[in-house]
């Protein structure tokens, strides 16, 4: 059983009909490395910064940042390593701070709030930029729901850059720079994110929370939790589409990537690269071992037209059987 384990770590997670397929794992600190790497894991899809300023009561200046993101990309070795600048606010807050408005998950939030307290957002711009130069370091942006706060964002990124050239700080110049897909309105408008962006990540957990209305922090509203939601699979086909037709990389960075009575389901729709909690790794990753791609065209286009969520069910066990 051991044996069969470490067999299947190092095994890389590729289809019956020889499609390589991403696993990558999702951290909250540098130390969470240890088990990204027993998972097997090929890289980091997503780094969720904010955790390096929580349960604190000062905020990490950019040194220390700096070698948090540096430890990471040297340990990775070269595999992607997914940086999300900080995605604060609703359910992640600063010690002290209180949301912002009666609804904090709409509220000054992630690339909302960087944008309004740019000097925040540039010490940490600066100090994910110095850590690209370790590793295979790339920048990801969370809850972009307009092109001008992509613009603006992609500004002053450029401006970090201009900064750290002009005293001679190495860095990747040609660091890839992605966008967060979890609010509907992205997800729609999906084509226009892909043309400006290296590559896209769907956060299924807030794309959840924004499409069906149903907050995730609130239980008594968790049974409305559905993945197999038809708007759900819709914006996830659209946007998986989306980023097919700009040429682009797509990642699934959200809990749907873990589950794995969903893994066939999202390869149907043609998502190539997960990222999860690394507990997840194998059993997704034996899933597509025995799953053969061309096998579930039709099923996932029957589901694709499916408005009973029972017959949706009934679809899911099939394309799993
Ligand atoms: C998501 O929203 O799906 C996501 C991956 O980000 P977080 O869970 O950190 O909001
Ligand atoms: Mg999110």
């Amino acid at each position: 059983e051991k044996q069969k384990l470490k067999r299947l770590k190092t095994a890389r997670a590729t289809t019956l009909d020889g499609t390589q397929i991403e696993l990558q794992a999702n951290i909250e600190l540098p130390q969470d490395i240890t088990k990204v790497r027993e998972a097997g894991a090929t890289g980091i899809g997503l780094f969720r910064s904010e955790f390096l300023f929580l349960n604190r009561d000062d905020l990490p200046d950019e040194e220390e940042q700096f070698l948090a993101y540096r430890k990471v990309a040297e340990d990775m070795k070269g595999l992607p390593v997914t940086i999300r600048t900080l995605d604060l606010g609703a359910d992640k807050q600063l010690n002290g701070a209180t949301s912002s408005g009666t609804n904090p998950a709409l509220g000054l939030r992630a690339i909302r709030l960087c944008l309004a307290e740019p000097q925040m957002f540039h010490t940490q711009l600066r100090a994910i930029l110095r850590a690209s130069h370790y590793g295979n370091v790339q920048i990801l942006i969370p809850m972009l729901s307009n092109l001008s706060e992509l613009y603006q964002s992609l500004h002053l990124i450029e401006h970090a850059k201009q900064n750290l050239a002009n005293t001679n700080i190495p860095f990747n110049a040609a660091i890839k720079i992605g966008g967060m897909i979890e609010i509907p309105a992205a997800a729609l408008a999906a084509q226009a994110f892909a043309r400006k962006l290296d590559f896209l990540s769907i956060g299924t957990n807030d794309l959840i929370q924004y499409t069906l209305a149903i907050d995730r922090t609130d239980d008594s509203v968790a049974h409305l939790y559905d993945p197999l939601h038809p708007a759900i699979l819709q914006l996830l086909a659209h946007t998986i589409r989306s980023a097919d037709k700009a040429g682009i990389p797509v990642s699934v960075c959200g809990e749907m990537a873990g589950d794995a009575t969903l893994t066939r389901l999202m390869l149907g729709l043609g998502l190539r690269i997960f990222s999860m909690h690394p507990t997840h790794l194998p059993s997704v990753k034996q899933n597509i071992l025995k799953t053969s791609l061309p096998d579930l065209t039709i099923l996932v286009n029957k589901m694709l037209k499916t408005d009973e969520s029972d017959r949706m069910y009934s679809l899911l066990h099939k394309l799993n059987a």
